[in-house]
This record gives C-alpha cells, structure tokens and sequence, in this order.
C-alpha cells in the first residue's frame, strides 16, 4: 500500500526499542497474538491476565534481545538491565515485596519460551533470589522452614544444574543432585522427599553447594542479582544446547527465531498439603474426549507432576481434595475453551488453597484427539468446518490407518503368560521392537534397520534423537503428562509410561519385571500395545486399524466403528472444499478397490511392468526378451496379451467408468532378468535354450547408467511390437468391460518423451490399434493418450507435445531425477547432509517437490500445454503426489489431479481441501 507522502518524508522518531513486556502488575502490554516477540509462553501468561484469569505477575524479555545476543556475540543491547530492572520494581510493587530483601523477599522463576512449544527443550529455574539470608525472611514470614528449605534445596538443585552445569557426564551415570537427595533419604529412613524435614533439607543446600564447589569449581552466588542474570543466560544459552538443536531440528524450527525469557512472581505449590501443582488437557489428548484430563500432586512444585519421581493423581482427584480450588479451575477450562476455541494445555499451582495460572497452550494431541476434536468443535459451535479441516495435519491420517495388534496373536501372547506388565496407554498404536536402554542405542540399531523399543527409567529431552529413531516407547515413571508420553503424542509414537512393575538396569542392559522371574535383555523383542497400555514380551503381528478394517477389510461396520465414523465425516467435509481430484497409482484390480474405498477418483498411473511380475507373466516376458527375431518377440507377445488383457478387465471392472491410465512399458529390460548364474541357468532351463544365450543377453543388455538408458518409449519405438500389443490388452479390455456393461474410460501414457515425434510415433500405433479393437468388436469408446512429463526436455518444448497429448501427466520421480542430475538410488551418500547438514535444499527433494527448480518447469510445461490446449487434463503421478506439501503446490499450478498410493489417497484429500482453503 502506497503511503502517503507527506508521512514518508518525515523519518519517525527514533524511540529506544523495546525490550520486554509486562503482564499481570496493573498493566498487560502483551497478548496471545505476539508470540514471534514474546515466545508462546509470554503471550499466553499476557492473554490469560487481560480475560482476568489469576497469574502471578511478571515480565518477558522478547525474542529480540536473544536475536541481538547471538548476533553480537553473547552480549545483550545496551540498557537491557536498566530496563529490568524497572519491569522488577513493578512487580515488587504489585506484591509488596523486594527481590533480594531479607524480611519479605520476592521470588521468581525464571522461563524459557519459544514461538513454537519446544517441550521440555529449555531449561526453567524455579525460587530464584534464596540465599542464606533471605531464606530466614521466607521461614518468619511462612512460619514453615520445612517449606523454605525445600524450596531453597530445589534452587540450589536447578540452579546448579542449568546455570552452573553440574550434570552427569555419562549416560549411564545418575543425576548427582538426585544421588545425594537419595542418600540423605536413606539416611533418615523415608522413602518420598515429602518425608524429609527441614534440617534434613536444610543440609542438603549445604551439601549441594558443596558439590557444585567440588565439582565445577565455583561458588554458588548469594547475590540474588548475580543469579537472575546468571539465570536469563543460561535461558538464553539454552537455545543453543543440544537437545534444542535436535528439536529445532526435527520439528522445522528456524534458529533465528530465538526464545524470550519469562521472569515471573513465584507461587508455591510445596507450602504444605493445602497446596499443590498440576498439569491438565482441557480434553482428553490421546482420545480427544470432551472430558477435563490432567493430573496433580499435593505439596509439590513445578516439575514434579511431570518428572515421574512421584506419580501424580487424576485431576478428579482434585475435587475431594480442594473443592474450591477444583472448582476454579473447571471455571478457567471454559473460560479457555471458550476464549481459545480450541483444547489447551495447562499448569496450575495452588497455594494454600488459593489457584494460579502458569500457562497454558494449544494442547498436543493424537491424530485420534485430533479429528475428535476438530468434529466434535464443529457440532459444539465452536469453529467452523474450515477449521476443523485446518486443524488436523495430513500426515495425521497415517496415525489412523497404522496397523495394530492382531487380536488372534494378542490372545495367544496373553494365553502364554507373555502380557508382563501394565503401564499408561500414552501415545496408542502397536509396536513391536528390540529393548534398547539409550537413545544412542536406538538410533544406531535403527540406522542398521532394526526396529527398537526404547526403554528408559524416565525419559528427558536428551532422549529425543532415541525417541525418533524408536517405534515405541516404554517408560517406568511418570504420567500421561510426562515428557515421555508428551513428545510421543507429538512424534505420533507408540508409548506406554509409568510402567511401575520395571525394575531398570542401565548398567547391566536388562530389566526385571516385578513379581516375575525372567529378565528381559538389550536386544531382545517386546510388544507395546499403546492403546491399552500393555506390555509383552516376545513379538506380536499386527493387524489393521479401524478405518482399514471398515473401508478395506470390511470386517467393521462404521456402526461398530466411532474413529471410523469420525474420519468419514471429516472426510466428507474435505471433499466439499477440495478443487483438486485425487487419483491412486494402483496395478491390480485389488488394490484399485482399496483405492476406491480411500476415496480414490480414478488411477492415475497403472505401471504395465509390475504385471509382468505375476504368477505365469515373467515367462513369457523372458521369452520376448531373449527373442532373436521380431517373429519369435511376436510369439511371446501373443503369449502375454491375454494375461495382459485379463489384468485390465479386472481394474476397468473395479472402476465402474472411473479414468484409468496406463503406462506403456516403461523399466530397461534387464531388470527382468537374473543377473546371477544360478538365476541365468534356471531362466535356461525353463525356456529350453542354451544358457550362454541368457548370458549374452544380460551382458548385451547391461547399461552403465541404466536411468537414462533404453527405457520408456525407447522401448516402444524400437519394438513397436511391445506397445502395439500393450495398446491391444488395454483396448480389448475395454471393449470386453464395455459389452458387459460396465463403463470405461482409459488413457493410455507414454512414458519418458522429450521429443514430440517421440510420441507422435507411438500415438500413431496405439491409435491404429484403438479403431482395429473397435471394429473388431464392434463397439465404441472414448480414450485418451497422452505423456509423462518427466524430462526436463519434454517440459520446455511442452507446447509442441501438446499438439499430440491429450493429457500430461507429471512422473515428478524422474522429472526430480533429471532436473537435479541426481539419481535417487545413488544419493543416499549425499542427499541426507544436503537437507539436514548443509541445509541446500530445505527438505528431500524427493519426498516434497523443489518448487524453484522442478517446480519451476512444471509450471512452464502446464503453462505451455494450456497455451495450445486450453483445456488439456493435467496431472501428477510421481511420489510426490501424496505428499502435503507438494499436493499444495499441484493445487496452486491448477492441475486437475495428483495420484499417490492407495493408502495416502486420504492424506492427499485433506491436503486438498486445506490447499483450497489456503489460497
Ligand atoms: P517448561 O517450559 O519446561 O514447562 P516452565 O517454565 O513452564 O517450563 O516451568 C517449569 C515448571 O515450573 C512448571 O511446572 C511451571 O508451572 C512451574 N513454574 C514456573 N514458574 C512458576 C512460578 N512463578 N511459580 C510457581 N511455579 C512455576
Ligand atoms: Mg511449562
Ligand atoms: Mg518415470
């Protein structure tokens, strides 16, 4: 927008930038729309004090001064501590207290917080500004040192940790704070730090302080100034630790965002048992159930409920225990839902009866939660249909159709004594794997191909690497909100946490079962059944999920389905907004009815060679192959029409009139030999001829670069017999389908053009074959032949080609191939750092199409074939035409279609109507 002059002229007035952002002490500056400047955290603790909601109040220092910080080395911009320093005093103010003041001193915590949630990833120091003289006003004021000390005993414990890294060096080494907290326990014969009084806490900071000393050699600073400042940059610093690095990594989140920093008043949830701290889902995340979800601890702080060191209690718990704080709390669930429209994620304290907000987020869900959810939003009102569409990712729908246990070899299992334990159905499906007990361990077993079930006492954000590399996920410790079930939700994990009967061994490799006498080794196989929360021992085959078992199986009725029911409608929903249809690339008859009740509009790419695979075809293919004359190519061409032939009348019947393509023979024909002697010499035996004759054969066939070699409608042009007799099983397929009754519409695909005389030759043939077929059976039909798109060459002279095709269809597998000069099958060496190291292309090119470069040349071929043929069918076929990403890209050129496997036809569909939806 033009703006006008007068404005443009006169520079604005140069204020001091801003650096951080009040909430909660008489005035809010921030809200739940700026998260880029004050991380999610910041926004959400500012939007819940402007709906009037209890948060303590505080301050965020934004994502701005972390950007500063990395770029000028570490070093924050100038007047910062000034600017802290006054957003402190306001607090100090609205509460009455000073920071560092030994009769009434204030507490903070001191918080991390990024755009995007990185659960777990930053590091949070709880009780700041303790020390040894401030403690004493905190025990006057509280009147219970047992509660002062703890809190001191934890902020010495994280503020060591984060700040002053005393941290266990190995992986098979303990927390050193936990060890001592151990000991002092066995010391005084308890077994919950609850039990611990306050001199034995009070020696504990002791204690802890001495082994920061011994340890890191340095002196655990009194000055609660040295430790806010020592605390914000560990905050700071964490953004660039490792365990962050991986997440940002896995997750796509820019470097360059930078996290905020959340300096907040503390409450205390560990001041006795009228207080407590919980965690909870304003629904049910794993189900999606419309029922208030979480868990809580009395007399505990902060990371407790989550830590797994005592498991917490069901949130309705909560209600016998506090009814008025339970009571506020299912308030401030409406209030969210209703202000959010959306389900949340929230931390409570309650201080002697009295509830505090910490936070609250959009909740992380199963896809399972996801869709119920989105629906269930839509029939309460809440948001519209195009929201419950934006709400649920694509990729989600994988979760839906993954295979589960089989229920025959589940029963078996149990009958064997194999069920060995029970934990918490944390993230749901069915995995089966081999026990690992580090993430290092289950990243390099994975590496090899092994699938592996990573086993671990709890897990911590170290862990994610092994987490990501793992099927499943099995946990002795913690709840549903821990950080295991939490960031397995989020990976669409198998989980199963706080499993208690465990008993670990990290040091041995093994783990025992309480109460059972075998003991379960690194390496060998376990079942979790993530749904129920079981755990077995040995391995058990899985079976298909509900969705398949309905549409595919058939052996559910969506009545006795409920995820089913709430797919199908979402689904429905999809299809009303979609522009794009959605093909499958199928071959055979049965998987083009799985194709259809995916939802399936036609096939997009059926590929003639996979045929010849079948029982009785690769023979006949061989003879034609080793022919030495046309006539002998002829006669075992005559042999395979018929096969052919049956092969097509079987997919037009499955598609009742729906469009079919079939590719024309497309591999180099070596791949349908055996390239061993034993092979060779069978293959002879079986075709009586002479072995060396099979041999030469290979040998003449052999290719340096077989890719670009005599494949696709090479084939065709130099043995035209091939495609004449492929053009003849399609067309007598059809005409067959058609006199019984059944409509047919096929489209015949030659593959590999870059040339229109290229395909004007085989049109001709398959043509000619078309009006023979139709005379001979007396019978008429529409038919289409068009081309891949899949050379760079055929793209740029698109326009030529169309004066032939009738239809392009972009084969983007070998179009990638070629317009990156790269061969898929031999980029595994480079490809992998390309994306993840060297950060060249942003994702596999192979997986979501490069829209700057093969993009780009679709774009001009769609452009230049619609130049000549304004209406010409457009479509893709490659790989990628499951992918979400590249299905949005395909909507934006405006093709008419994308054809993937059968089993993402319904990923493909939602990625449609969302692409719709974006535009
Ligand atoms: P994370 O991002 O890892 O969840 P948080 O910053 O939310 O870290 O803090 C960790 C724990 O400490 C949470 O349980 C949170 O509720 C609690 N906590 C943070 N700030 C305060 C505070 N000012 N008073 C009481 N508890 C707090
Ligand atoms: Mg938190
Ligand atoms: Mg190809």
């Amino acid at each position: 927008m033009a703006r006008p002059q007068a404005k443009a002229a006169r520079p604005a007035p140069r204020r001091a930038p801003r650096y951080i952002y009040a909430f909660g002490a008489g005035r809010t500056d921030g809200r739940a729309k700026m998260k880029d400047l004050l991380g999610g955290k910041g926004a959400n603790l500012a939007e819940m004090s402007r709906l009037g909601l209890p948060v303590p109040p505080g301050f965020t220092i934004s994502t701005e001064v972390c950007t500063h910080y990395y770029a000028h080395g570490r070093a924050y911009p100038a007047g910062l501590r000034a600017h802290v320093a006054e957003a402190l005093r306001r607090v100090e103010k609205a509460l009455g207290r000073r920071f560092g003041d030994a009769a009434r001193p204030l507490l903070v915590s001191v918080r991390s917080g990024a755009r995007a949630s990185m659960p777990g990833m930053m590091d949070t120091i709880l009780n700041l500004g303790l020390n040894d003289a401030t403690v004493e006003g905190l025990i006057r004021e509280s009147g219970n040192p047992r509660f002062a000390y703890d809190s001191y005993r934890r902020f010495v414990q994280m503020y060591g940790d984060v700040v002053l890294g005393l941290k266990p060096e190995s992986k098979d080494e303990e927390d050193p704070f936990e060890v001592a907290l151990q000991e002092k326990k066995r010391q005084r014969g308890v077994t919950l730090d609850t039990e611990l009084d306050a001199e034995a806490l009070r020696e504990l900071v002791g204690e802890f302080k001495a082994l920061i000393k011994m340890r890191k050699d340095v002196v655990f600073p009194e000055d609660p100034q040295e430790q806010l400042w020592g605390a914000i940059g560990a905050v700071f610093g964490s953004w660039m630790n490792d365990r962050a690095i991986t997440y940002r990594k896995i997750n796509g989140i820019p470097e360059t965002w930078g996290t905020a920093v959340n300096v907040q008043a503390m409450v205390f949830g560990n001041m006795g048992a009228d207080s407590g701290t919980g965690v909870a889902f304003t629904r049910d995340p794993a189900s999606g159930e419309n029922v208030f979800y979480g868990e809580f601890l009395m007399n505990a702080q902060g990371e407790d409920v989550v830590a797994g060191t005592r498991t917490p209690l069901p949130i309705a718990a909560l209600e016998a225990e506090n009814p008025t704080a339970y009571g506020q709390l299912v308030k401030v669930r409406r209030t969210l839902e209703q202000h959010y429209r959306e389900m949340m994620d929230i931390e409570f304290t309650i201080q002697q009866g009295e509830l505090f907000m910490l936070q609250c987020r959009v909740g992380k869900r199963t896809a399972f939660a996801a869709i119920r959810i989105a629906v269930d939003m839509v029939r309460e009102r809440l948001i519209s249909t195009d929201d419950a569409l934006r709400r649920v990712e694509p990729d989600q729908l994988n979760q839906l159709l993954r295979p589960i246990f089989d229920v025959a070899a589940t029963r078996k299992a149990f009958e064997e004594k194999r069920l060995v334990a029970r934990g918490l159905n944390a993230g749901p499906g069915a995995a089966t794997g081999r026990v690992v007990f580090n993430a290092d361990d289950a990243i390099t077993r994975a590496k090899s191909g092994e699938p592996v079930i990573l086993v671990r006492i709890e897990t911590s954000p170290e862990d994610i690497g092994g987490m990501n590399a793992a099927q499943g996920i099995l946990t002795a410790r913690g709840g549903m909100t821990s950080h295991a079930a939490l960031v397995a939700r989020q990976m669409g994990k198998v989980c199963v946490a706080g499993c208690e009967a465990l008993v670990i061994d990290y040091r041995g490799r093994r783990m025992r079962i309480a109460d059972r006498p075998e003991i379960v080794r690194e390496g060998d196989f376990i079942s979790l059944d993530g749904t129920t929360g079981d755990v077995y021992r040995g391995e058990i085959p899985t079976t298909a999920s509900e969705v398949v078992r309905v549409l595919v199986d058939r052996t559910l009725t969506p009545e006795q389905a409920p995820v089913y029911r709430l797919y199908a409608q979402l689904m429905k929903w999809a299809d009303k907004v979609r522009r794009l249809r959605v093909r499958a690339n199928a071959d055979q008859a049965d998987q083009c009815a799985n194709a259809i009740a995916f939802g399936a509009e036609g096939v997009g790419l059926c590929r003639t060679e996979h045929m010849f695979f079948g029982e009785g075809k690769i023979e006949p293919m061989r003879e034609m192959i080793l022919a030495e004359s046309v006539a002998e190519r002829r006669a075992a061409l005559a042999k395979l029409l018929p096969l052919q032939r049956a092969d097509f009348e079987g997919i037009f019947r499955v598609m009742q009139g729906r469009p079919v393509t079939v590719r024309t023979l497309d591999p180099p024909l070596h791949e349908f030999l055996p390239h061993d002697e034993a092979g060779q010499r069978e293959v002879a035996a079986g075709l009586r001829v002479p072995f060396e004759r099979v041999r030469e054969r290979v040998q003449a066939l052999h290719e340096f670069n077989p890719m670009l070699g005599f494949r696709g409608c090479r084939l065709g042009l130099v043995h035209p017999e091939i495609t004449e007799m492929q053009a003849r099983a399609i067309f007598e397929a059809a005409a067959n389908v058609r006199q019984a009754g059944v409509a047919v519409e096929p489209e015949v695909m030659i593959p590999l053009v870059g040339h229109v005389k290229e395909l004007a030759m085989q049109a001709d043939i398959v043509r000619h074959v078309a009006e023979d077929v139709m005379r001979e059976k007396g019978v008429r039909f529409r038919y289409l032949i068009g081309t891949m798109i899949e050379i760079p060459r055929g793209a740029l002279t698109a326009d030529e080609i169309a004066g032939v095709a009738e239809f392009f269809s972009f084969g983007t597998n070998d179009l990638t191939q070629t317009t990156l000069g790269v061969s898929r099958d031999d980029a595994g060496r480079f490809l992998v750092p390309y994306v993840s190291e060297f950060e060249i292309y942003e994702r596999d090119p192979f997986q979501t199409i490069d829209r700057d470069g093969v993009g780009s040349l679709m774009r001009v071929a769609a452009e230049r074939g619609r130049g000549v043929k304004p209406k010409m069918k457009l479509g893709i076929c490659g790989e990628h035409g499951g992918d979400p990403a590249s299905v949005e890209f395909c909507h934006q050129l405006g093709l008419d279609y994308v054809s993937c496997s059968p089993f993402r036809v319904p990923i493909a569909r939602l990625a449609a109507a969302r692409a719709a939806l974006r535009a």
